[in-house]
Order: C-alpha cells, then sequence, then structure tokens
C-alpha cells in the first residue's frame, strides 16, 4: 500500500520544494517533482498546505510522580493530545529514586508506557541516586538507548544532585559519549528565599516566580558548564527560561564547548504576571517559573532561537488539574495557602507546534526552516534519532504533519484533548494549523479525528547524540 501527499509544499530544515512525497511501508520512498505518473493506493491533497515533519517534544512528563500526586495525562491521553497537535515523537523521563536501581526504574517506565502510546517514544532517564551501581547502569542504560541523563540542580532532598555528584555522572557520561540534561537551578538557595517568604506570610503563587531568582538560573547554568567543561561531558541544559542562563550558554558555545539548551512555549509567550490574580496563578507554576517580561528575558529566548544560542524548544508538559482529578484527586489545590506546596508543572505538549507556529513564523520572528528545525530535526539528532525523525527524506519514517498556514483557531481547554482541566493559552487565536497527522505512513489524526489507537507508537532505543556545537 502506497500514500502520496499531492500538491503540498514540503519544507525540512534547509529545503522548501513544491513536491509529493511517496510514502510506503511507513517510510518515505519519494520526493516527486509535480510531473510524474505514480498511482498510490491512497492520496492525501496538500494543495496550498505546508508538508513538515512531525513534531519531536524531547521533554515530556506522563504520569509523573511529584509533590504527592501524579501527572494528570498517562502515556495513552498525552500522546494522542501530541498527536493532535503535530507532535509525533515524544522523550519521556523515566525515574530513578533514591535507593532503586536506575534499570529497575527504566523497566517501570517503560512498562507504563508499553501499548499505551499513539505515537514513537523514547527516554530520558533521571539519575536521582548516582552510586558505584548507577554509574554501571549508565552504561547498560545505554545499550538499551537510553543515551542522556537528567540531573537536577534543584529540588534538594527529592531529585537533587550536589556538585560531587554531577561531576561522577558526567565522567562516566563522557566516557560512554552519553548527555547530561541538567535542571539549572540553584535549590539550596532558592529553598531559603522559599522559606523566608512563607515566613513573611507571603504564600501565593506569585511568590513561587519572586523567589527562584533568574540569577540562581544563570549560576546554576555556569556551574553545570564548568563541571561538563572539566569532565568533558555533552551538556544539554532543560527549559532555560532567564537571560542570565542563556548568557552562560552564549559564552561557552563561543569558547567551543559541547554545550547545547532548550526553551519551552511557556517562557516564551507567559511572564511573571500570569503568576498573579490570586491562586488563579497555580496554573502556571512550574520551575524554573515563569519571567519578568520587563526584565527582557522572553526577547532574549527569541533572539537566542534565531542565533542557534537555543537549539531546541520543548514543552516540559507536566499538567495537573485546578479542580479534583478524577483519578489522581487534589492536585495544584495542593498548594492553597503554601505556593511551595504546589505541584510544579503545565500543560503544553498538545500546543507547542501550533504556539511557535504562530508566534514564531506566522508574526515573523523566524522562518519557516528554522521552525522545522527546533521542533523536529535537531530535537532528533540532539537525542540521536535522525534521520529516522526529524525530516522528511528518502528512508525517513513518514512521520509527516500537513499544515494549513492560513487556517486559524482558538486554544481551549473545551476542546484540547489533554487530561487537564484548564489551558495556559485559554482563549488564543492561532494562525496556523495542524491539520492531518502520519505516524509511520499511518493518518492518525484528520478532521480533527483521531484515527489511531493505543500501542500504535513503539519504543525508539536511541543512539548517541549527533550534535557537536
Ligand atoms: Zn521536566
Amino acid at each position: 500500500m502506497t500514500t502520496l501527499i499531492r500538491n503540498g509544499t514540503v519544507v525540512t530544515a534547509v529545503e522548501k520544494m513544491e513536491a509529493d512525497v511517496l510514502i510506503d511501508g511507513g517510510q518515505v520512498v519519494a520526493l516527486l517533482g509535480r510531473q510524474h505518473t505514480v498511482t498510490p493506493t491512497e492520496e492525501i491533497d496538500a494543495t496550498g498546505k505546508l508538508v513538515l515533519p512531525g513534531g519531536i517534544d524531547v521533554h515530556t512528563h506522563m504520569e509523573l510522580p511529584f509533590g504527592g500526586t501524579f501527572a494528570a495525562d498517562t502515556f495513552e491521553t498525552g500522546t494522542r493530545a501530541a498527536a493532535f497537535g503535530g507532535t509525533t515523537t515524544i522523550i519521556d523521563f523515566a525515574v530513578q529514586t533514591k535507593g532503586q536501581s536506575a534499570m529497575k526504574g527504566w523497566e517501570a517506565w517503560m512498562e507504563k508506557a508499553r501499548g499505551n502510546c499513539a505515537i514513537d517514544y523514547g527516554f530520558h532517564m533521571i539519575t536521582g541516586d548516582i552510586n558505584d551501581q548507577t554509574l554501571k547502569e549508565m552504561e547498560l542504560l545505554v545499550h538499551e538507548g537510553v543515551t542522556s541523563f537528567k540531573m537536577f540542580m534543584a529540588y534538594p532532598g527529592v531529585f537533587y544532585s550536589d556538585d560531587g555528584e554531577i561531576v561522577r555522572a558526567m565522567q562516566k557520561a563522557a566516557e560512554d559519549g552519553s548527555t547530561i540534561c541538567m535542571h539549572a537551578e540553584n535549590g539550596i538557595a532558592i529553598d531559603v528565599y522559599v522559606q523566608q517568604a512563607l515566613d513573611r506570610g507571603e504564600t501565593d503563587p506569585i511568590y513561587h516566580g519572586i523567589v527562584r531568582k533568574s540569577i540562581l538560573e544563570g549560576e546554576a547554568a555556569h556551574r553545570a558548564i564548568k563541571l561538563a567543561q572539566v569532565t568533558g561531558a555533552q551538556l544539554y541544559i532543560v527549559h532555560l527560561s532567564a537571560r542570565e542562563a542563556l548568557d552562560e550558554v552564549i559564552r561557552a558555545r563561543d569558547d567551543g564547548l559541547n554545550v547545547h539548551a532548550e526553551t519551552c512555549p511557556q517562557y516564551l509567550f507567559l511572564s511573571l504576571d500570569d503568576l498573579g490574580n490570586g491562586f488563579e496563578g497555580a496554573k502556571y507554576v512550574a520551575s524554573p517559573p515563569l519571567r519578568d517580561a520587563a526584565a527582557g528575558h522572553q526577547d532574549r529566548l527569541w533572539q537566542g532561537l534565531r542565533t542557534n544560542d537555543l537549539q531546541v524548544v520543548s514543552t516540559d508538559h507536566c499538567p495537573f488539574c485546578m479542580g479534583d482529578h478524577p483519578r489522581f484527586g487534589t492536585q495544584k489545590q495542593l498548594g492553597q495557602g503554601d505556593f511551595s506546596k504546589i505541584p510544579n508543572g503545565m500543560p503544553g505538549v498538545e500546543n507547542r507546534m501550533e504556539l511557535i507556529f504562530n508566534g514564531g513564523v506566522s508574526e515573523g520572528r523566524i522562518g519557516l526552516n528554522r521552525f522545522v528545525e527546533i521542533t523536529a530535526t535537531t530535537p532528533a539528532k540532539m537525542f540521536g534519532l535522525y534521520p529516522k525523525k526529524g525530516t522528511i527524506a528518502v528512508g525517513s519514517d513518514a512521520d509527516i504533519i500537513i499544515l494549513d498556514p492560513e487556517a486559524t483557531h482558538v486554544i481551549s481547554a473545551d476542546t484540547h484533548h489533554m487530561d487537564v482541566d484548564y489551558s495556559a493559552y485559554e482563549g488564543w487565536e492561532m494562525k496556523g494549523r495542524v491539520e492531518t497527522v502520519l505516524s509511520k505512513g499511518r493518518v492518525i489524526v484528520s478532521d480533527n479525528t483521531y484515527h489511531g489507537q493505543p500501542g500504535d507508537g513503539v519504543y525508539l532505543p536511541r543512539g548517541l547524540s549527533q550534535c557537536l556545537i
């Protein structure tokens, strides 16, 4: 069975061409000029539309246990929502907790995902307990296709690693060629400010944004970079939100260090102001926090995306309901009267592609090729999935989206597919809409209807990063 996507404009990270895409056996088998005589089994008309590589979101947390509850989306609901928004691959985070084996943690997450996903998926490993056994397991995990390890300079007593643990993990990563993903915020210092705010009776969500100071993200980024430099490890800073941290990344890259960073839509479009308005601000509690717009963080992040000082946009999708979740019960309300107890995280996996298309391409901040590069191609290269994923080329998986650049729609919790009772972008009008989504050559979303089933998505063992500066 062959499928032909006809009459569309195909865009990759480097090309824009008037071509038809021929698909067979789940892969792209030819890019054809308009004058051809191919008669496919099935045809999709893409006249006036863009034909793009499916999005790759390298930072999601489905079913993550956090702050006494669980992230609301399961692998089933979260990956289906991702598909609706034009994302055809996710990399989620398996968790090793203190005292537990990393390998066991990965197996547990494999079990959660298996048979449930709408799209293909891989895993990073959160190494929450660095010891001799974990270091050995890091190598075993690389052989299983888990080639990146996330560490936290934040959340003392939960996921936190001290500098010594970070150095040991980085030494091992340098030896194996794997990547260290870093949550760069100085959690020890932040916790002092948290306690002082609470002691003053400052308990509203807005204080979450005020105490987690951008300078302390910059400090942690600097320290992570220096530790990566001294150990020779490849470093990828996750969810970079602050200009101080971006300045550190720019300096490191100018010095030739193998340092990369991602940002997320919430840091490009939302700000500290959203954390105001009483407890409503809990919707926007994530770490790092939304930053002060007046301090210029957003403009600097966009500039970083244009100049390739930032290479990837992911979501850090980690939704918690404002009201009770049918299965997980109280979520954001856990932090009534104490902002430090609000589960950290925001929904976004469904919105990333359209938000960045609208705010980036439609509003003229970035070009089309760059849009593809930061949402699909570089994520695939960064985490060892390219060229199977992340482009439209002969031999690549036919993970393809058809986007109407002129169509508009309004984001709302009433119509989104994420299992969470609010949208961080409620009422926002988007220009540019993902209309058809193919995963491995099969249409899984069209006419705003899902045509796939749980288990269509399979585990992707990943290779080493293909990104050097
Ligand atoms: Zn995260």
